[in-house]
């Protein structure tokens, strides 16, 4: 046991339902309101972008929700994933701590993102639905919602943000790959797109006009839906399989996660690997802290404001609840694209609110040193974004040699970086620099949301 480095689960003991946080929630969220209207949301209003039983999701107050055998025989691809003691990386770093990843970069497009893919793909496939448009950061969710969608016969139009289309070529041949469709955004198809266009023919592009651009588009099809690969309460639901999993593999073993890290874009794998620590929190008494790490170019859990926001750049989405910069805040062009988004998942957002998780921010040039470091130790390149989990890992085993205290540590590999080697060459090239967000910047963006109903 003493030398053991990867914690396996059998088929068998892949959990078999999703954890629902809202059942344990001490406080409710906000409901999200009506972007005309401002008045709270009825399902019906969600029914033109997604399938009733995303819609039934969201809004679930149900503990745990089964997941449908369709979408484990998907899953059985890849997972369970494995549970790793990143034994190398802890002797580089000569602290007292041990430390675990969960290893989601195993997954056929390389991320944790199929975990919500799938089963998107599926429920749409349920309803009948013949094609899904979403919009795609890095290009890690384009990628995963065109594997997803070819086991269920679905269509697949992707608007990837222009300036990470341009950076990571190869995600657009992966989409293609599985049989999808994929455009950069801003694009001349759509009429939000042509609207960013006349404005700036340069836009790199952003997350938000991706959105606008996509749901235009899902809304004006009635054979076609929309879908979203972080933020919303069901995605996060869907992703709370790589935690589940890694309480049962922890309990193979002696030991039980201190702190729980995770980075943040959206908050999708950060709370799958976050959540079912939680609910041991909440219904234990156990009492790990759980970590998310955001870019500081873009800090919307650690200055942000909590309050209504739009999901998209041009007010087309439901006004959510949520730590954000504004949704016209465009952050600079750190090489973590699926980091680059103005606000948080409103579940995310409650809990921090709450205090019932912490969030932190780290720079682009220490992220991808800490990466650098994960990959001479244990091998595996990480993603960009995960990268951002890997120097927060660093900071707390620095903290438990300065403390003299034994600490033990989880982290989300939410991905490899094969497809984002173009990012490290600049990197090694010292074409990178850090980005800080002035105070100014955040509160004219901020500003604006001052003509929605605040809290
Ligand atoms: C998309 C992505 C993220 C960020 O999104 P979240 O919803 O916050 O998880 C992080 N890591 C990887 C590898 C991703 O593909």
């Amino acid at each position: 046991m003493s030398r053991t480095r990867k914690i396996y689960l059998e088929e068998s003991e892949m959990p078999r339902k999703w954890y629902n946080i809202q059942a344990d929630m001490p406080n409710k969220m906000l409901p999200p309101l009506h972007p005309g209207t401002k008045q709270p949301l009825s399902p019906d209003d969600l029914a033109p972008l997604f399938p009733m039983e995303l819609i039934k999701q969201e809004v679930s107050q149900e503990k745990w929700i089964e997941i449908p055998e369709e979408v484990q025989d998907v899953y059985r691809i890849w997972r369970p994933s494995p549970l790793v003691r990143a034994r190398n990386f802890e002797k580089l770093l000569d602290a007292p701590v041990r430390i675990y990843f969960k290893n989601e970069s195993v997954s056929p497009a390389g991320s944790h993102k199929p975990n919500t893919a799938v089963p998107q793909a599926y429920y749409n496939y349920k309803e009948g639905v013949k094609k899904i448009i979403t919009e795609t950061g890095a290009g890690q969710w384009g990628s995963a919602l065109s594997f997803a969608t070819q086991f269920f016969g679905i269509d697949l139009q992707v608007f990837m943000v222009k300036v990470s289309y341009n950076q990571k070529p190869y995600r657009k041949s992966m989409v293609n790959t599985w049989g999808g469709q994929i455009a950069p955004s801003p694009s001349t198809m759509t009429e939000a797109g042509r609207k960013v266009l006349e404005l700036d023919p340069n836009s790199p592009g952003s997350l938000g006009i991706a959105i606008s651009e996509a749901v235009e588009m899902a809304v004006k099809d009635p054979d076609a839906k929309y879908s979203l690969g972080s933020v919303l309460n069901h995605v996060l639901l869907h992703q709370t399989i790589i935690g589940e999993e890694a309480i049962k593999q922890f309990s193979k073993t002696n030991d039980y996660p201190d702190v729980v890290i995770g980075c943040f874009g959206g908050g999708s794998n950060f709370a799958g690997i976050s959540f079912p620590f939680i609910r041991l929190n909440l219904c234990q008494g156990k009492k790990t802290r759980l970590v998310a790490v955001e870019p500081e170019s873009c800090p919307k859990l650690t200055r942000g404001v909590f309050h209504y926001d739009f999901g998209d750049t041009m007010g087309m989405t439901p006004l959510l609840p949520m730590y954000t910069l504004g949704h016209n805040f465009m952050p600079p062009k750190i090489h973590a694209g699926g980091l680059r988004y103005h606000g948080a998942g409103p579940i995310v957002s409650q809990l921090l609110k709450d205090k019932l998780i912490e969030a932190t921010a780290v720079h682009q040039l220490e992220s991808f040193d800490a990466g650098v470091k994960f990959a001479r130790s244990e091998g595996i390149i990480p993603a960009p974004e995960s990268t951002h989990a890997i120097a927060q890992v660093i900071k707390e085993a620095n903290r438990a040699r300065e403390e003299g205290k034994n600490k033990t540590i989880l982290f989300n590999l939410s991905g490899h970086g094969l497809v984002d080697m173009a990012s490290y060459d600049q990197y090694f090239a010292g074409n990178l620099q850090d980005y800080s967000v002035s105070e100014k910047q955040i509160k004219d963006s901020v500003a604006e949301l001052d003509i929605f109903p605040a809290e």
